[in-house]
């Protein structure tokens, strides 16, 4: 079977063709700048070069057209045609309360991903969007959603309400939702496997950092705690998002600065974290690159950064009276080990010992880079979010049509 995967953004979509025979991906791309006159389209068959296309690109619908023309495209494209497509999966961000699994769509649960779209006002939409698109450019092909809240479900209530008056959970369902889940849920299961144990039998902390970052708290196999919360603006420092602040800096600073609902939104989601206290960028790459030339706010910035993420873990560790599994993954936890360094010197505490020259390792496969000794063994496990939502779609799919 081959399985389209889609991440509908509102002004990007991007996507992925997996084979499900070896899970191969035999083409992916994105199309950018949806709604505007020169919309991008970069698509890339297994085998093939890159190709790159500008076009107007009003509407979803739009979108979804163009890459499977890109698809089945002659010289470009891995499949001869659409039919041999047979379902697709989409990542959505917000679940709510309703969704601790993935789900084949159903005019049911479009309606109740329409339900959430208070919850999480920039994508939800988006990714219904994209849905519509699928529904009128392949009628009747067979569609699932995977979300990225479903995995925190199974949180306690002391882990996703907050000491705020109840009436707002129940009127609003303001709580800890949590994000990543998907993430956070495959490389648990890969790190588990890569140590020969199950996954019920460790207490793990597992940091996604990225552009977005959060860490979990994983005991029993199941999300015990994250840090990010009904919005994904909690917890961790982030490339341009604030994480945890004193909530009551919000209406001191609408008021100093006389700022609006929108511009104080702004400001804690685009213009804070690594961007904010760097003041170079909030990319990890540039800061780094920055801090090793002596740049003193970009050393700044890192520092935080680092010392954000290990009191996390240590929070963590807490929370589930120890700590035998700390994982990294996403861009800055693949890829920085100076950062991973920096969290990991602070944990010695924990019996957690760092073997340098094996965190110096880059590879694409899951990896140990704690010494032998070391009582917690922590990890590098490359993410791969599109893969789950193939196989999510595949094992749905395949079940609905027996
Ligand atoms: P993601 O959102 O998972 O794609 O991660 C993006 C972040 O990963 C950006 O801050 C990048 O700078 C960072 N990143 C990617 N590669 C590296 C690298 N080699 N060293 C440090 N940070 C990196």
């Amino acid at each position: 079977m081959k399985v389209l995967v889609i991440n509908a953004g509102s002004s990007s979509l991007k996507y992925q063709l997996y084979n499900m025979v070896d899970e191969s991906v035999l083409a992916s791309g994105r199309v950018e700048r949806i709604g505007m006159d020169s919309s991008i389209v970069t698509h890339e068959a297994e085998g093939k070069p890159e190709v790159r296309s500008v076009s107007e690109i009003l509407d979803h619908v739009t979108a979804v057209k163009k890459v499977l023309e890109m698809l089945t495209h002659p010289e470009h494209g891995a499949v001869a045609s659409m039919s041999e497509i047979e379902a697709v999966g989409h990542r959505i961000v917000h679940g709510g309360e309703s969704f601790k699994s993935s789900v084949v769509v159903t005019p049911e649960v479009k309606l109740e991903i329409r339900n959430l779209f208070d919850l999480a006002p920039l994508h939800n939409p988006a990714h219904m969007m994209g849905i519509m698109a699928v529904e009128t450019n392949m009628p009747n092909i067979p569609q699932a959603v995977v979300f990225d809240t479903a995995f925190h479900q199974t949180m306690p209530d002391t882990s996703y309400l907050y000491p705020i008056p109840r009436v707002l959970y129940r009127r609003h369902k303001v709580r800890r939702y949590g994000f990543h889940g998907t993430s956070h849920q495959y490389v648990s299961e890969q790190a588990a496997s890569y140590l020969g144990k199950p996954l019920e039998s460790l207490k793990m902390v597992s940091c996604h950092i990225g552009n977005g970052a959060s860490c979990t708290a994983i005991l029993d196999g199941k999300s015990f705690d994250t840090s990010m919360g009904m919005t994904p603006l909690e917890g961790l420092m982030m490339g341009t998002r604030s994480g945890d602040i004193d909530p009551a800096i919000v209406p001191f600073v609408m008021n100093k600065e006389e700022l609006t609902l929108t511009e104080v939104n702004s400001m804690l989601n685009k213009h804070s974290g690594m961007m904010a206290i760097s003041g170079i960028s909030s990319d990890m790459r540039e800061v780094s690159e920055a801090m090793e030339e002596g740049d003193r706010n970009a050393k700044l910035a890192f520092d935080m950064y680092a010392y954000r993420v290990r009191k996390y873990v240590g929070a963590y560790a807490a929370a589930m009276n120890g700590i035998d599994t700390l994982v990294f993954t996403a861009g800055v936890g693949e890829n920085s080990s100076l950062l991973r360094k920096a969290v990991c010197e602070g944990l010695t505490f924990l019996g957690l010992e760092l073997d340098e020259s094996r965190n110096a390792v880059r590879s694409k496969e899951p990896r140990l880079i704690s010494t032998d000794e070391s009582r917690v063994k922590v990890l590098v496990v490359p993410t791969n979010e599109e893969l789950i939502i193939a196989r999510d779609t595949y094992r749905l799919i395949t079940a609905a049509a027996q």
